[in-house]
């Protein structure tokens, strides 16, 4: 619902973002590269799922 911006306060508008995520969850660091992947996908930086290379770059 549009609620004029004052009428919330500072706190309330913090405490509603607290579930604001910055990244998309399911992120994981991949072992290979160590670059932030998405887990159980093949990682896209250097192609490597599960200790081997699927993806040739
Ligand atoms: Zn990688």
């Amino acid at each position: 619902m549009a609620v004029p911006f004052r009428k919330v306060s500072k706190t309330r508008k913090r405490k509603r973002r607290t579930h604001f995520k910055l990244s998309i969850p399911g992120m994981v660091e991949c072992p290979q590269c160590h670059e932030m992947k998405l887990s159980h996908r093949v990682c896209k930086s250097c192609g490597y799922y599960k200790d081997r290379e699927v993806v040739s770059k």
